[in-house]
């Protein structure tokens, strides 16, 4: 029995020796240091966000429009100026924009930048508010009257329900957004027309400039963001574009690489993303949300079923 008991002790000690010199070739960070990408929706490798401003009456031609060619929009909106000269009325709201993104804009269309920290709060709260029983539904974004911010004003909407808030700064390109709350668009969708009309040359230089990116955006492979912003008042007048417009719509519709997505839809896709966890070898992952999330790992995609864990190997 001793001699057995012996035995064992040194089996038992050899073995922890074995284990912890394999334990401790295992533990360099193999898998860890491996990047994990974010595909959109269905593995998709590029989306389109279309985003307009201010809620003017020619909404309607515009919601009409982009109902047509399967396409959703995001809209903010001046919630005290609804039922003013021009705008729309408070009662067409939740039927207008069905299927699309109610968002904020602020109560009066004030320049933040201008403002006390309580006023911009109130602007930014109260439009909330005003739009959440307009449309029942909880208002989380919003876009930056005449597209100004800075640091004061990101502090003050910080805590306030806001979750991305967009400026006007074009970026010419297709990247994803690094800050939320200084969210950045690709291009105004046929803004400068309006801005200084009769001026041909101009115009032209806009167009040509618009559908190079529209083009470009097309042809990418890799992830890809087109962000499109305007205001729907800026396509009537003298230098009218809706024919433009409609003709842009046609070319970025019903294309099974584009994951058509309203701000917010994009956010909460990117916070479930953001919120994936990962086990250490990168060999696991559990998704606690709500939303089927697309990765790729080593060139190989996976999906990642809303509420479950997945095996990566
Ligand atoms: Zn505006």
């Amino acid at each position: 029995m001793k001699i057995k008991l012996k035995l064992t002790i040194v089996i038992v000690a050899l073995l922890t020796v074995i284990n912890s010199a394999n334990a401790q070739t295992n533990t360099a960070p193999i898998m860890s240091s491996t990047p994990v990408e974010m595909l959109f929706p269905q593995g998709k490798p590029k989306a389109l966000i279309l985003s307009f401003d201010d809620g003017n009456v020619s909404d309607r031609h515009l919601v009409k429009l982009m109902n047509e060619y399967g396409l959703v929009g995001t809209f903010h909106l001046n919630s005290n100026k609804l039922g003013t000269k021009d705008y729309l009325t408070k009662d067409e709201i939740k039927k207008l924009y069905k299927g699309h993104e109610v968002s904020g804009h602020t109560s009066n269309h004030p320049s933040l930048t201008t403002l006390s920290k309580v006023d911009v709060i109130y602007e930014v709260l109260e439009d909330r508010k005003e739009l959440e029983r307009l449309t029942s539904y909880p208002v989380r974004g919003m876009s930056y009257p005449f597209g100004n911010t800075n640091d004061f004003v990101i502090e003050a909407i910080s805590g306030l329900g806001i979750e991305y808030a967009r400026t006007v700064g074009d970026t010419y390109n297709f990247s994803m957004p690094v800050d939320m709350l200084k969210w950045q668009p690709t291009i105004h969708l046929f803004g400068k027309t309006n801005y200084i009309p009769n001026d041909t040359a101009n115009d032209s230089r806009e167009l040509a400039q618009f559908y190079q990116l529209t083009t470009d955006f097309l042809k990418v492979n890799s992830l890809a963001l087109f962000y499109v912003w305007g205001h729907s008042w800026e396509y009537e007048g003298p230098g009218n574009k809706w024919a433009e417009v409609e003709k842009f719509f046609k070319m970025v519709s019903q294309n099974p690489d584009i994951y058509y997505t309203t701000q917010i839809g994009l956010t909460d896709y990117m916070n479930a993303f953001k919120n994936l966890k990962f086990s250490v070898d990168k060999s696991m992952v559990t998704n606690l949300s709500s939303i089927d999330v697309f990765v790729k790992i080593n060139g190989k995609a996976f999906t990642v079923e809303a509420g479950s864990t997945k095996q990566l190997n």
